[in-house]
């Protein structure tokens, strides 16, 4: 059998730092949970689901305007079988919290929870109400959070970024809880 030895066709060897070359240009090397983590990261399927008014702003982050679908994140599903993120965007009372938790457990693996608002994240102004939950992590493993009252569309999108970097680098990013933890222990 012939062997091809670089650019045989006419007449000229290639030396071994051209080879090499070639190869960093032309060969890619990863792994399976990479490649996987590279996708999952490009195409998050929201379930469509909003609870008061910081699901207005997740609406309309889906508009024209703030083109969401340049990273590939437009598409809401209307099933959370069909889903791997959550949105947990208003406020979180009593009454609904056994509703979105059992959403949650619809919802296929591997799938995340972003927090969008003061509400979602600690009951904002009505945490001392009698029927509000204050949080969504004291009963979802929530991944990003994203404050204000209402946050705007490019706060939900910058949570999209932050989402998307914690799916794909998931070291990286236990890697600076780690760091922000001995930050904390410093003071
Ligand atoms: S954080 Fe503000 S805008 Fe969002 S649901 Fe609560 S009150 Fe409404």
């Amino acid at each position: 059998m012939d062997v091809i030895k670089g650019n045989q066709a006419d007449g000229n060897q290639l030396d071994a730092k051209q080879i090499d070359e070639l190869i960093r240009n032309n060969v890619v090397l990863t792994t399976t949970d990479k490649l996987l983590g590279w996708f999952r990261s490009r195409s998050i399927f929201t379930v469509t689901f909003g609870l008061a008014c910081c699901a207005i702003e997740m609406l309309n982050t889906s508009s024209a305007k703030f083109d969401f679908a340049r990273f590939g994140y437009e598409v809401f599903r209307g099933s959370p079988r069909q889903a791997d993120l959550m949105i947990v965007a208003g406020t979180i009372t009593k009454k609904m919290q056994p509703l979105i938790a059992r959403l949650y457990e619809q919802m296929a693996e591997p799938k995340w929870v972003m927090c969008m608002g003061s509400c979602a994240i600690s009951g904002g102004p009505f945490t001392d109400s009698y029927n509000v939950v204050p949080g969504a992590d004291t009963f979802l493993p929530v991944d990003v959070y994203v404050p204000g009252c209402p946050p705007r569309p490019e706060a939900l999108i910058y949570g999209f970024l932050t989402l998307r970097e914690k799916i794909w680098h998931p070291n990286k990013i236990t890697g600076n809880v780690a760091r922000l933890r001995d930050i904390g222990k410093a003071y």
